[in-house]
């Protein structure tokens, strides 16, 4: 009996472990952060959208910076 105890035990602990480096990568996952070129709002970098080397947040901004600068 003592031993099955100490088996759930151990399914929590590593249970726990599992969780903690989960969310420890969630957090590194949204560190990576850049800024639009035209509103200059912060948003994850997965979602960027990556033209003439500038970040922007929708291709709406991209086309506006762009008839800007023509
Ligand atoms: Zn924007």
């Amino acid at each position: 009996m003592i031993r099955l105890l100490l088996l759930l035990l151990l399914i929590f602990v590593i249970w726990g472990f599992i969780n903690r480096y989960k969310s420890r990568k969630n957090v590194t996952k949204i560190g990576l952060m850049v800024s639009c070129d035209h509103c200059g709002i912060f948003f994850p970098k997965q979602e960027a959208l990556y033209l003439d080397q500038h970040y922007y947040c929708c291709k709406a901004h991209y086309e506006e910076n762009r008839s800007k600068n023509s």
